[in-house]
């Protein structure tokens, strides 16, 4: 069994800035040595890659390293498949990306999201499963054992759990995309420091942009929260804690129509835009965190597996796929939930179901 990572579309989790907004430093991924999986019987290459040295054939590959993943790679692992982990360009999820977490059972004191991660993964890997850097760039479903390209290597495996997760959703603006990295953040926690006694935007109407407003107050000097709306979609215990925090400003119903400035590489202003009545406004401010929302990570299995209109995977009984021996588990197939806790719950299902497909198998 294998355990993959795949290409995340907006890679916050890996920027982060040394010394201020104007110099990117693009943090290094972790590298694992593979060994003890059986041989194929009918070496190949995929997509003009070669399969992975001695043609191994996992028993378990999972796709992805949050909370689902690392908790499927624990019950793999325990369970003697030794899976093998794909990172991708998150390692650790949405988790790693948060700052304090408050709802996960046996934590009455709450735990930062990082160090819930970076546990989860020691635990995994005390019972033997391996991890491995890399984006999924392409994966072979007809016909077992599945394929799994990761750069130039494509792996083979018996049954495949897909926890690849959801990414940052980005506003979709030209000077946005420009200013990535250089003050347009979407990550509180890996860039928030870099932005000491300024003033800053979070835009955003759900529970990461109260969470994200009310974490960065902690180093901002004011932080403007820009929605599209009067009404938020956040709950209410978070939406409360942010109003009452005095260095949030709620400034509704706003959408931001230009960040700027390119030419100079650096966030100084934002022309805002009030969705009610079209009136414009601008704001001096260093930093825009964009917190809304997320995209499932399922490019590479379009056509393959089924998804909704929204690119979220459709699972049956669980976390069963279309594809026999193909799982999904985590914010790749649920957009309703999506908290580590039910991430954790449906990795392990998936972990079970593939254990139980093997032994169905004869594997
Ligand atoms: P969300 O609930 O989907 O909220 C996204 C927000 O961004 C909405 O307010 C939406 O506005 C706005 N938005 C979306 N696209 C936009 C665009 N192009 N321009 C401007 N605004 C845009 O997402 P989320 O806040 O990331 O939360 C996702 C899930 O994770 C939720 O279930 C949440 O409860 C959970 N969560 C929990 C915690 C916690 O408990 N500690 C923390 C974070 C997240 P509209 O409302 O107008 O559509």
């Amino acid at each position: 069994m294998a355990v993959l990572g795949i290409a995340m579309t907006a890679p916050a989790g890996i920027i982060a800035r040394e010394g201020g907004p104007s110099k990117p430093l693009v943090l290094a991924g972790r590298v694992v040595i593979l060994f003890g999986f059986r041989r194929s019987l009918n070496p190949t290459t995929v997509c003009g890659n070669p399969i992975a040295r001695e043609n191994r054939v996992y028993k378990v590959i999972i796709i992805g390293s949050g909370c689902a993943g690392l908790t499927a790679a624990i019950y793999a692992a325990r369970a003697d498949l030794k899976p093998l982990v794909l990172d991708g360009y998150e390692p650790g999820g949405q988790l790693a990306l948060t700052t304090e977490v408050e709802n996960f059972p046996g934590f009455p004191e709450g735990i930062l999201g990082p160090e819930l991660i970076e546990r989860t993964r020691k635990q995994a890997q005390r019972f033997g499963a391996e991890f491995r850097a890399g984006a999924v760039g392409s994966v072979d479903l007809s016909k077992r054992p599945f394929k799994v390209t990761v750069g130039k290597e494509t792996f083979e495996t018996e049954t495949l759990i897909v926890a690849a997760g959801a990414s940052a959703r980005m506003l979709g603006i030209e000077s946005e995309r420009h200013l990535l990295g250089y003050g347009v953040s979407t990550c509180a926690t890996c860039d928030g420091a870099f932005f000491r006694n300024r003033d800053i935007i979070v835009v955003g109407g759900g529970d990461t942009a109260m969470e994200e407003a009310t974490f960065l107050t902690k180093f901002a000097k004011k932080v403007y929260l820009v929605h599209r709306r009067n009404e938020f979609r956040a709950s209410k215990i978070m939406l409360d804690r942010a109003r009452a925090n005095e260095k949030i400003e709620f400034v509704t119903p706003y959408e931001i129509q230009e960040v700027h400035d390119v030419t100079k590489k650096s966030v100084e202003l934002v022309t805002l835009r009030n969705t009610q009545d079209g009136s414009t406004k601008q704001v001096a401010v260093e930093g825009v965190f964009v917190a809304i929302g997320h995209d499932p990570n399922t490019k590479v299995f379009k056509g393959q597996l089924d998804m909704d209109a929204n690119g979220y995977l459709l699972t049956s009984h669980g976390p069963k796929t279309n594809i026999e021996g193909v799982f999904a588990a985590g914010d790749v197939q649920d957009h309703h939930y999506r908290q580590a806790i039910t991430a954790a719950g449906s990795g392990c299902m998936a972990a079970i179901e593939a254990e139980r497909f093997l032994a169905a198998a004869g594997s």
